[in-house]
């Protein structure tokens, strides 16, 4: 049984971990979702990796949700002569859209989207903002720019251009290919990176239909503009700081972390923190304490999930990382300080049934000693709305179909279930729920077991119903 705790824990899988061996040491470690990175690895190998991790999840008898993470337009310089070359401040260089290999000269960036979209003033940002340069002219299929620093150029490094919205759709030709293949070995979620505004997202939904549920990638400010927009189109977000610190001033980033939280927080739609969590335990034992620090800020702001990268895809100690990160959210939730600063957010309670439920839930277990609350449900969408009001105690969500348990993986505080019945009575369905606290570990003497549901079973959007069971 791993830690109780209600922040989820996504890792990234790579070379490091996509092992069975490894795989099952993450999940008892902590780790309730992993995402497959779609900008490395063959369809084949995600293959497999998907395989292990079904394979974990039926060996260990608990739900594992699988994210996969579509590349997106990642933009990239072409190559070089002599692989790369040295440039002196203040040095000006040209980039076109020939192939053929550049110099200090020229060099191809062969995206005309770029080129087209850019003029002088704007700045673009090389190898992850390590070389600046400003535009200072532009023309048809050229634009002209000056290095702000010295620095190298070489193959094929990324480019940023923060400061425009690029007429680019957030799916490229790889991604739409990649994203059918995802949704065929039957992924849980979709994330799309490089999100600038809420049409991208209604282009995917529209691939992706009811198959998966859908992730936005906040890593451009194109995307913070309009981040109310691109929150009402996902069923998700994640803060993705690496790409985000590229496009914006370090400072600003914590800000937009905060702000975008709260903003997810109060639309009830799940958040995640990605990037740099735990970046020194990539090659160390133990993170800094400015990292433990960083966890712990997003558990104190009642995140959904916080997620590894590299610590976990590619790092010399992924179980470890897991561990920590296990070890910092539990020690955080413990503190009494933590709730009261979670609860300083608190989601739009829309006018429906559910939502009222989920208000009463909330103050019953304020009032009463809960061990639980189990939410009977058929998409999963009552779980996610109890959930998003941040109740004292886990949420068991009891689903008959197949594919919201490892949805709800993500979510802060619900532990899914399958279950295969439909309940006909009133003590079938205490049964049912009780049995499930039981089966989670979750009974506590003198506490109280919350029950929801919408009855009768079987009309969605219904829920109607809450009830207080004291097992015996
Ligand atoms: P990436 O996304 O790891 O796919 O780049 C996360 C980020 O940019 O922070
Ligand atoms: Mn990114």
């Amino acid at each position: 049984m791993t830690p109780t705790k209600f922040t989820k824990i996504l890792s990234t899988l790579g070379p490091a971990s996509a092992k069975p061996a490894t795989i099952r040491a993450l999940v008892e470690a902590g780790a309730d979702v992993f995402r497959l990175n779609f900008s490395h690895g063959s369809h084949e190998q995600h293959r497999e990796v998907h395989a292990m991790i079904r394979a974990v999840e039926a060996e260990l008898g608990r739900p594992i949700g699988i994210l996969m993470d579509l590349q997106g337009p990642k933009l990239r310089l072409g190559t070089f002569a002599e692989g790369k070359v040295s440039l002196p401040a203040g040095h000006r260089i040209r980039f076109d859209l020939d192939r053929t290999p550049g110099d200090a000269t020229r060099v191809a960036i062969p995206h005309p989207e770029i080129i087209g979209a850019v003029s002088a003033g704007h700045e673009l940002l090389i190898d992850d903002g390590k070389m600046r340069l400003t535009v200072v002219a532009s023309g048809e299929g050229w634009v002209e720019a000056q290095t702000q620093t010295a620095g190298v150029l070489s193959d094929r490094k990324g480019v940023n251009v923060p400061s425009v919205t690029l007429p680019l759709s957030a799916m490229t030709d790889k991604d739409h290919a990649d994203l059918l293949f995802g949704l065929g070995l039957g992924v849980d979620w979709v994330a799309l990176s490089f999100v600038q505004r809420p049409e991208d997202l209604i282009e995917a939904r529209a691939i992706i239909g009811e198959r998966a549920l859908l992730m936005a990638k906040v890593e451009k400010p194109a995307a913070l503009a309009c981040l109310e927009g691109i929150i009402a189109e996902s069923d998700g977000i994640m803060v993705a700081r690496g790409d985000l610190g590229v496009e914006l001033p370090a400072e600003e980033v914590p800000v937009q972390q905060k702000r975008i939280v709260a903003a997810c927080r109060e639309a009830g739609k799940p958040v995640v923190i990605a990037t740099q969590m735990l970046e020194s335990m990539i090659t160390a034992p133990s993170p800094t304490r400015a990292e433990v620090s960083d966890v712990a800020t997003a558990v104190f702001d009642g995140v959904d999930a916080v997620m590894l990268s590299a610590e976990s895809a590619s790092g010399a100690y992924p179980v470890e990382a897991v561990s920590m990160m296990a070890r910092i959210i539990a020690r955080t939730e413990a503190d009494p300080l933590q709730r009261k600063l979670m609860e300083a957010i608190s989601s739009r309670v829309a006018a429906t049934g559910t939502d009222a439920v989920g208000t009463a839930i909330r103050a019953v277990s304020a009032a009463l000693p809960v061990s639980a609350t189990v939410a009977f449900t058929a998409s999963g969408s009552t779980t996610l709305r109890i959930a998003n009001q941040r109740p004292r105690s886990p949420v068991v969500s009891l689903s008959p179909r197949a594919e919201v348990a490892g949805r709800l993986a993500l979510v802060w505080g619900v532990r899914s279930r399958r279950c295969d019945t439909e309940c006909a009575s009133d003590a079938e369905m205490v049964a049912e729920a009780t049995a499930a606290c039981q089966a989670e570990g979750l009974i506590k003497p003198g506490a109280a077991v919350l029950l929801t549901a919408g009855v009768p079973f079987g009309t969605p959007g219904s829920t109607n119903l809450m009830r207080v069971v004291w097992p015996d």
